[in-house]
């Protein structure tokens, strides 16, 4: 059911030319109107730059029925290959796809398709339904006038809203004055005699009425695709230049160092699964959502084996490890099951006692930092330390310490960890109206850390598990070099502000933690321990006093200029893509990665 061909084109006709287009699709079935859309929008050479798709369905849609409805028309196979390829984990919520490099975004929401619409935090350009009369358990409800309501509050003025009506013609009279009275114009022509003709419609949204936007983390108006800067060349400041460039903007990046990836993010090697929790919270769900759209980027952008491996992550349960959900649906499985759970599926490796997170992997973040600093309309600027900032007539103009310019942009991200907020405070020595930003951002700490690793050849006894162990710190065993294959046992944890502890003590940290996560493997490191073989990577987490990342604008007026991207604390790998894609929508006004009150939790002025 759903959307004819007639109605397709004419979404394709007003898209022409346009920075975006934000589709909202209540039903999304079985992919078959996404495919068709995703392609029309290959086929056209004046297409919209981005293309969001934010489709809801009530349960997680079947990929082999999405791979049937794709082979059913040339040209879709291809396409419903790379969606499924990234298929798994659906569980209720919002997930997002970046398809065909990132410029056809698909955000699908599975579950109650009223709390869906309820979460939405954006207006979309077209609206895409289907009135049934016959809604399942969960879908969009035409006859609701909740639903419509719902459905109204994703609309601007100007909103078209096309499907086709197979209900009767009483259902349709419901559903016609549903909409009237939530501001839908142009009711549908009188249902064709012939009821097994559906009905195409037309509607667009122009209520009589002045719309407020009531709307939190939304901002009307788009801000315009133009230049942007962003100061530290990072996980995050190099994931938010992807994002911005992905979508047409001119970004500049700017770091103290002469090279990218110079701070936290120089770590050699670091961990991506998902925070388990038996209340699946905010935590949880928002980790999932940032290992999704980590692995995404790591696929497109590495290379296997060399700099990121989809090995899977085994939790060890030390100290009172979470358990996972009660009554953990299906698609929880292709996220995290119990080594007992895990055993019993034939693919899975002799993992011992813990949780097995199946979509975790290990990755080299300064490979990825590289990746996306290298991506058309992003330029690196090394050994430019942004001191302060000064605006003249709309634009910023970037400063070092000696008042010389770095670079100037309509808009600045500060990406820059925890020297964010110094560098805000010097700013606002110029620019008063920042005291008041700095009295609502919620403060932020270095947390030191220390990795020891050894090449493989320097430990030839010790026995390895073929997998990364995480628990009481985490050992990632195969990691390859380009001198040879290392291990990697972390990390330590100590507050900056703290006296440092020396590297000996922080060695002999790592080593109690390995002791708990595989003791026979300690014992046969202990020596390399000892000697002079060992090695160490030093760097500085920052991490906000509630330990989530702070994400959003810095400024509160309609196009705010200043934003922040900062402390991913101990998960940036996790973190870094879906920060960024929501930094990224919210300055576009687009359908936000993650369901609002999701969103909200990561609002860097939430304070
Ligand atoms: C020991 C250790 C182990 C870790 N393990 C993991 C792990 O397994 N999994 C995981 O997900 N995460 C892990 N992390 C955390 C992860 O490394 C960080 O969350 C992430 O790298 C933070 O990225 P960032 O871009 O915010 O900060 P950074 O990488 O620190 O980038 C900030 C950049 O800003 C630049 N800068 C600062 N001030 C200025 C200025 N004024 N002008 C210009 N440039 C400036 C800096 O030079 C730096 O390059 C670990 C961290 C440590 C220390």
């Amino acid at each position: 059911m759903g959307i004819d061909r007639v109605q397709q084109d004419k979404t394709v006709g007003v898209w022409q030319d346009l920075p975006s287009r934000r589709v909202l699709d209540t039903d999304f079935n079985d992919g078959q109107h996404f495919l068709t859309t995703w392609w029309d929008w290959l086929q056209d050479s004046r297409r919209p730059h981005v293309l969001h798709y934010v489709a809801l369905c009530p349960s997680a849609p079947d990929p082999q029925n999405c791979l049937h409805h794709a082979d059913q028309r040339d040209g879709l196979h291809a396409l419903g290959q790379e969606l499924v390829s990234q298929w798994f984990g659906l569980l209720p919520g919002f997930h997002r796809f970046l398809l065909s490099e990132g410029r056809v975004i698909l955000t699908l929401c599975v579950g109650d398709a009223l709390q869906s619409l309820r979460q939405q935090a954006f207006q979309a350009d077209d609206v895409l339904t289907c009135i049934d009369g016959d809604a399942t358990l969960g879908a969009f409800d035409a006859q609701s006038l909740w639903h419509i309501k719902a459905l109204a509050r994703c609309c601007r003025r100007g909103t078209q809203l096309r499907g086709r009506a197979t209900a009767p013609p009483h259902r349709c009279a419901e559903w016609c004055s549903h909409l009237k009275s939530c501001g839908f114009e142009s009711i549908p022509p009188e249902p064709a005699p012939d009821a097994a003709a559906p009905d195409p419609l037309a509607l667009i949204f122009n209520p009589p009425w002045t719309l407020k936007n009531t709307r939190q983390l939304i901002a009307t108006e788009a801000l315009p695709v133009q230049r942007c800067v962003v100061i530290g060349a990072g996980l995050a400041g190099a994931s938010v230049a992807a994002s911005l460039a992905r979508r047409g903007w001119q970004v500049h990046v700017l770091d103290q160092a002469q090279v990218p990836a110079t701070g936290a993010s120089g770590l050699p090697v670091g961990l991506v699964f998902p925070h388990v929790s038996s209340d699946d919270c905010s935590l949880s769900r928002l980790s999932r959502a940032g290992v999704r759209l980590t692995l995404q980027q790591a696929r497109q952008h590495l290379q296997e084996d060399l700099d990121w491996s989809p090995s899977g992550v085994l939790e060890r349960q030390i100290g009172g490890t979470p358990q996972l959900p009660k009554h953990w649906p299906l698609a929880g499985k292709d996220w995290s099951m119990t080594s007992a759970e895990a055993t019993t599926c034939s693919a899975a490796p002799d993992i011992g006692s813990g949780l097995w997170h199946n979509s975790g992997a290990w990755l080299k973040p300064a490979a990825l930092v590289r990746a996306w600093l290298n991506l058309p309309g992003v330029t690196f600027q090394g050994q430019a330390c942004a001191h302060h900032l000064h605006h003249d007539n709309g634009v910023w103009h970037v400063l070092d310490a000696q008042g010389a310019l770095l670079c100037r942009a309509e808009c600045v991200v500060f990406a820059n960890a925890c020297g964010a907020r110094e560098l805000l405070q010097t700013c606002a020595r110029h620019l008063p109206e920042l005291e008041e930003t700095l009295q609502r951002l919620p403060a932020t700490q270095g947390m030191r850390g220390l990795l020891s690793w050894a090449e493989h050849a320097d430990s030839p006894d010790a026995v390895f598990p073929a997998f990364p162990v995480n628990g009481a710190g985490s050992l990632i065993s195969h990691v390859p070099l380009d001198a040879g294959t290392a291990w990697f046992a972390g990390s330590s944890y100590q507050p900056a502000h703290q006296p440092e502890r020396s590297d000996a003590d922080n060695h002999a940290h790592n080593l109690g933690h390995l002791q708990q996560l595989a003791p026979d493997l300690a014992a046969a490191l202990r020596p390399v321990f000892e000697s002079e073989t060992l090695q160490a990577w030093k760097g500085t987490r920052c991490v906000s006093t509630d330990r989530m990342p702070l994400v959003g604008p810095l400024d509160s007026g309609p196009e705010p200029s200043l934003w922040l991207c900062a402390a991913l604390g101990s998960r940036g790998l996790s973190f870094s893509v879906l920060c960024a894609e929501l930094l990224a929508a919210r300055m576009g006004a687009e359908p936000l990665p993650v369901e609002a009150n999701l969103a909200k939790v990561l609002d860097a002025l939430r304070a």
